[in-house]
């Protein structure tokens, strides 16, 4: 596999698929986080301190065809103030930069269109539903013109640099599909993909004990294969958020209104089944924060997990539980976090899960623990408890990285690695 640590790009044009689907301010239509494009810079500026071009390539938002208010044309500004006032060019059209390639000049940085305005780049044909008799010609369509529009992508450029770990999960026209028009020694991962994988790998196979991992989040569906996959490594399993509820009521426990997925309630046994099974500590919350509505302005009292009272709904962990979570994480050698603890969004419900941004970003400083965040909320919370630099690695892609952890293959990684 080529590294691109060791490649030199001088005279080469490299395309690099970035992950700049950044959120815009409402009301301003400024970037309001930056955070990808910051992740995107290390690759960036070697291609062109190395003396090559880079052709920047990514998607933002949920494009289903041209649509100015997802333009990539609104983060020009950003992407040049990260580089420190470097001009960067842009083309209107991805399918369209012939023009705009061959005028490109080594040490230059040009920034092609929307990728998604084209539904090639998702390879799924639009405005057709799938229950419709002629969808499946039409996916067979679709896959394809996709082929076309990633040899197009691909025709612009000498080397293909995949640097957005965001959509690795995904085999779209720029992740994963263009990699076959190229050798092998001219494709290659980013910087950043790079740090995804070596601090995911470094968790799943090198993990030094004890290996606590800290599922939250609303629904015990989501992260069950994760859970499942993650029962043969780990020491503790800590459950917070939504899901608590599916499991207590699994085993007879009175939990009023909480989030509840009736039709999961076999998993949650078999869950904790296994779990004691394979030696695993799992712990549920003992003590919860309730409301008597989903609503920041809601009535509070606190009950045993187990005994939410009648017409009130846990929406938190409370002090009993942040207790003995922060205990057991600051006693981990290695943490894996994904999910907050409650709703934390709301004020009166953020506690727990600040109290745990809290407690791991102790045990990395004072227990030499190695910290893997992931996961849009968690990732907010550690931000918004000005943690980032205070944990071992906050993952930038929410859904790959649970894919990843999970066992899964990814497109956007095997495309390069080859598995
Ligand atoms: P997820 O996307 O599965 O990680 O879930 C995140 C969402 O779960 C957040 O929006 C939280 O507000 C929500 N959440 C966390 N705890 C609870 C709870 N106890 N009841 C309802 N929703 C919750």
């Amino acid at each position: 596999m080529t590294v691109i640590d060791n490649f030199n790009f001088k005279g080469l044009k490299a395309i690099v698929r970035v992950d700049f689907n950044v959120p815009l301010n409402k009301e301003t239509g400024k970037v309001s986080d930056d955070t990808r494009i910051r992740g995107a810079l290390p690759t960036i500026k070697k291609i062109v301190e190395d003396g090559g071009a880079a052709i920047l390539m990514s998607h933002m938002g949920k494009a289903k065809g041209v649509d100015p208010k997802l333009s990539l044309s609104q983060i020009i500004y950003k992407i040049e103030e990260n580089l420190g006032g470097k001009k960067v060019l842009f083309c209107d059209d991805c399918m369209k930069a012939d023009e705009a390639v061959k005028n490109l000049k080594m040490g230059e940085i040009l920034l092609l269109e929307n990728l998604r305005f084209y539904a090639e780049e998702e390879g799924k044909p639009r405005g057709i539903d799938k229950e419709d008799p002629n969808y499946d010609a039409a996916k067979k369509e679709m896959k394809a013109k996709q082929k076309d529009f990633a040899k197009k992508l691909a025709s612009y450029a000498d080397v293909y640099v995949n640097d957005a770990f965001g959509t690795a999960h995904r085999a779209h026209g720029s992740t994963a599909v263009i990699a076959d028009y190229f050798t092998e020694d001219k494709k290659m991962f980013g910087f950043l993909i790079n740090k995804e994988l070596t601090a995911m790998d470094k968790v799943l196979n090198e993990a030094q004990r004890p290996f606590t991992a800290i599922m939250g989040g609303a629904k015990v569906s989501d992260k069950i294969a994760i859970i499942t996959n993650l029962l043969d490594r780990v020491d503790n399993l800590i459950i917070g958020g939504g899901m608590t509820y599916t499991f207590v009521k699994a085993m007879g426990g009175q939990i009023g209104n909480s989030l509840c997925e009736a039709d999961k309630l076999d998993l949650a046994k078999e869950i904790l089944e296994k779990a004691k099974a394979k030696g695993v500590k799992v712990y549920l919350p003992t003590d919860a924060v309730n409301a008597d509505k989903f609503d920041k302005d809601a009535n509070t009292n606190i009950s045993a997990t187990d005994k939410t009272p009648d017409g009130w709904m846990g929406l938190d962990i409370a002090d009993e539980t942040i207790k003995t979570y922060s205990e057991v994480i600051a006693s981990s050698k290695t943490v894996i976090w994904n999910g907050p603890m409650g709703v934390f969004e709301m004020d009166k419900f953020a506690k727990g899960t600040s109290a745990v941004a809290q407690a791991v970003a102790k045990a990395t400083q004072d227990n030499g623990a190695f910290t893997l965040i992931g996961g849009g909320d968690s990732v907010a919370a550690i931000n918004k408890n000005k943690l980032a630099d205070k944990v071992s690695y906050v993952s930038t892609g929410g859904g790959a990285m649970l894919e990843y952890m999970e066992g899964k293959v990814l497109p956007g990684i095997k495309a390069i690695r080859g598995c």
